[in-house]
């Protein structure tokens, strides 16, 4: 018998009613750090859990399926998953980045460059000469975060693999931002997605997680020996809060997708808002290659108040419902200001250079009432208005 085929199904039952020893329909969490061998030189499927973990391995497989991929690998963090890619490169293998992606993204490329371990470059990869110019360097590994972190950005997944492929690089899309949901960049050439499972996967603010999902068996076995070297694997409580969080993916970004959508139309008709940055609006240079490659829009978006940082920091004193901190994908909505907070680290060049200004704010629309959000925004963005 085959298994489900809707994403969706495949979300909500993963590994239930597989336990073969209670008949648990909730598979169980195994906390065990190590497994008894059945004799001498015989050891089980699992032998200790920096290697293997059966609970690990329950979500690595899920996410994997979600994707479209051969396996994956869960790793402790976002960042221990993009790093666990970076792990096979070494020195003379270059990266091509995005210049607004993720500030520790670009925090973890920049300094790994600087000690030697490989090269880096980011550059805007919509820029059709500078990424030419780029793979003509013969790149190893092209990184992609779209929509980008907090820009929004679009990138064409399926044209750059295209590109990226013929000249001997391998992809890996960040797919932190819409999940395998609204998005599965593997079915449009990608040879790695990374996640940051902080965030939409687990949904709930309360596990930092990542996994990376490869196309072939022969990377996830690559991965999958990295991860155990180095140790970045995830603990197994943190993978079943994730498998948990993950059953209710598709239903929870669907309803932050409706509201993101109310708000950023509401965003756009504000006198006090200079731009809006959301897929899902036709004014979007992203809009048709989002429409094309998205199932949804997400529940991502950033605006630009039009008196910068001082105007952003009125909103964020006056803001009603969304909360001042970092992170997002959670059932709660939050407010950030990139510039101090999520991409501090990037200095202000690189932050210019991206085009992160002291006015951007992001937000991240969470299960609350749409309407409770809007009067929550017009809360901040009236306490702004007494700067003029
Ligand atoms: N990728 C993106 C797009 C992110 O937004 C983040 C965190 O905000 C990360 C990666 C890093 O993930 P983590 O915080 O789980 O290490």
């Amino acid at each position: 018998m085959t298994g489900p085929t809707e994403l969706e199904t495949i979300a909500a039952t993963f590994g239930i009613a597989t336990d073969t020893a209670f008949g648990a329909v909730t598979p169980p969490i195994v906390l065990s750090s190590t497994f008894t061998f059945s004799g001498f030189e015989h050891p089980r499927a699992y032998d200790y859990s920096r290697s293997g973990n059966p609970t690990r391995e329950m979500l690595a497989a899920a996410v994997a399926r979600l994707e479209g991929g051969a396996g994956g690998v869960v790793a402790s963090s976002g960042m221990a998953a993009i790093d666990l890619v970076l792990s096979t490169l070494g020195p003379g293998d270059l990266v091509v980045a995005p210049h607004d992606c993720y500030g520790g993204t670009y925090r973890l490329l920049a300094r790994r460059r600087d000690k030697g371990q490989f090269d880096a470059i980011f550059i805007d990869q919509n820029d059709g000469d500078a990424v030419s110019a780029a793979l003509h360097r013969k790149p190893s590994l092209v990184f992609v975060e779209t929509p980008s972190n907090p820009l929004m950005r679009i990138v064409d997944i399926q044209a750059l693999s295209a590109q990226a492929h013929a000249h001997g690089a391998r992809v890996a899309v960040d797919n932190t931002f819409l999940s395998p949901a609204l998005q599965r960049p593997m079915t449009l050439g990608a040879d790695f997605v990374v996640h940051s499972t902080t965030k939409y996967i687990n949904g709930h603010s309360d596990v930092v997680g990542g996994v990376v999902v490869a196309a072939t068996i022969r990377d996830v076995e690559i991965l999958r020996d990295w991860a155990n070297t180095t140790g970045v694997t995830g603990a197994p409580f943190d993978s079943f809060l994730t498998l948990r969080g993950l059953r209710t993916l598709f239903p929870r970004i669907r309803q932050q997708d409706n509201s993101a959508a109310v708000i950023a139309r509401f965003l756009e008709g504000r006198a006090e808002v200079k731009a809006v940055h959301y897929p899902g609006l036709p004014s979007h240079p992203g809009h048709e290659t989002a429409k094309r490659q998205q199932s949804g829009f997400g529940g991502m978006l950033s605006f630009e108040l039009r008196d910068g940082a001082v105007a952003a920091s009125q909103f964020v004193e006056a803001v009603k419902v969304f909360t001042l901190a970092e992170s997002l994908g959670g059932v709660e909505s939050l407010v950030a200001h990139p510039a101090t907070m999520t991409h501090l680290s990037m200095g202000p060049e690189a932050r210019q250079a991206a085009g992160i200004t002291d006015g951007l704010l992001r937000l991240s629309v969470g299960l609350e009432a749409t309407a409770d959000l809007i009067a929550g925004l017009e809360a901040g963005l009236s306490a702004t208005t007494d700067y003029e």
